[in-house]
């Protein structure tokens, strides 16, 4: 691809798109307000999958069982690439109730995702006595969900993204696009103008800001979501665990994330006395051992909001050299090899893996 692409925003769906374009041949500049992978891409939990899934649209649950399956390859050329480990898991995902089980089996079996029930005891028969949650009956396990340490994976996408010759440029904030005959002209930065044949907005929380009177229909909008982090000798459970959509993920070395909110408090991103104490009781009716255990961290991030979590990837419905590659609201992680490919095969003009019009609707009418 002889193509000269600018991506505005260095979150993990920017970087994502980068890698995609430059393996392709394009050459590639992004332009980060801040630093790159410090917003809500870093933030988040790193489950690689909705959390209740069948609560979701096909358009949902097809872009991120199609991504998640492309993790292992992904995260084995990202390390093998760049010597960082991402730390991808298949630690499995354990429900408890209440939740709705005949919806979930009939989707589970309609969906040919392997799940368990009541496998509570076996899960937890390997952890330290005091730390194992007492059984329950009605769980529900998902045993090939995964998981991936944020973090590392966008330190390894940077590294990669930079290995195949990519341009990160930082502290550079996207302030106006230059518009004539329906064409991106060139755009203002606080660093100056940059120009390119193609522009693709992955901006998250702040597209629709960042777009100005170029939004169209387009509805993202931020929305909090705070985290805990714990630190344990060793792993205190086995796998993901959710309860009344508070969630506990351990990591290979003992750290612990629980998470989290959803708040619709705009571009605010304090943490809270509140949010803190909420997660923390709904985590120590999962797991008592966290009682008196020192919290290590507690930080928030902004979801790029989006109507059922359906992202807008694709091209803007009158400015054809402006595309958009945001709004994966809760799953932005686990949906982003994939809407990477989507975002790339409308540029190339390959042909999609499944039916991509859902995620074009997300420029909405004009
Ligand atoms: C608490 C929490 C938990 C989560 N847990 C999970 C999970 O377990 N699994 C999962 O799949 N997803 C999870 N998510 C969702 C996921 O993190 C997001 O969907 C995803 O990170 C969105 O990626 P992004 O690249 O679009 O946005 P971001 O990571 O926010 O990146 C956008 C970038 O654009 C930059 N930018 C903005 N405006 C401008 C401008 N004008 N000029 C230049 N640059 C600009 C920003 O500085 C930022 O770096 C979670 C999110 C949160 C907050």
């Amino acid at each position: 691809m002889k193509q000269d692409v600018i991506i505005i925003g260095a979150g993990i769906i920017g970087l994502a798109t980068a890698e995609r374009l430059l393996v392709q041949g394009a050459k590639v500049t992004i332009l980060e307000r801040n630093k790159a992978g410090e917003e809500a891409s870093w933030a988040g939990g790193g489950i690689l999958s909705p959390l209740f899934p069948w609560d979701y649209s096909a358009a949902v649950a097809r872009l991120a069982g199609y991504s998640a399956r492309q993790f292992p390859a992904w995260v084995s050329v990202l390390y093998q690439a760049t010597g960082i480990d991402p730390e991808y898991e298949i630690s499995g995902m354990l429900i408890l109730p209440p939740f709705d089980g005949e919806t979930a089996r009939l989707w589970c079996s309609g969906q040919g995702i392997s799940m368990q029930q009541h496998p509570a005891y076996d899960i937890h028969s390997n952890s330290a006595e005091t730390h194992v949650p007492r059984p329950q009956d009605n769980a529900l396990f998902l045993p090939d969900v995964a998981q991936i340490r944020n973090p590392r994976l966008l330190r390894a996408l940077r590294s990669r993204v930079e290995l195949l010759g990519g341009k990160i440029i930082e502290n550079c904030a996207v302030n106006h696009l230059k518009t004539a005959h329906q064409q991106i002209q060139a755009i203002d930065s606080s660093r100056g103008e940059y120009a390119a044949g193609c522009y693709i907005v992955c901006t998250g929380a702040w597209s629709k800001e960042m777009l100005g009177i170029h939004a169209a229909g387009l509805d993202i909008r931020p929305v909090k979501g705070q985290m805990l982090l714990f630190k344990f000798d060793a792993p205190p459970i086995r796998s993901i665990t959710v309860q009344n959509g508070v969630y506990l993920i351990p990591r290979r070395d003992g750290h612990l994330l629980i998470g989290s909110t959803l708040e619709d408090t705009g571009f605010d991103k304090q943490t809270t006395a509140s949010a803190r104490d909420y997660l923390l009781q709904h985590a120590q009716a999962i797991l008592p051992a966290l009682r008196g255990m020192p919290l290590k961290q507690h930080w928030s991030g902004l979801r790029p909001a989006s109507p059922e979590n359906i992202p807008a990837i694709g091209r803007h419905p009158v400015i054809r050299n402006l595309l958009i590659n945001s709004g994966h609201f809760r799953y932005g992680v686990t949906m982003a090899p994939a809407s990477a490919e989507i975002l790339t095969n409308e540029i190339t003009g390959a042909s999609q893996p499944f039916d991509t019009t859902p995620y074009q609707a997300g420029w909405g009418k004009y």
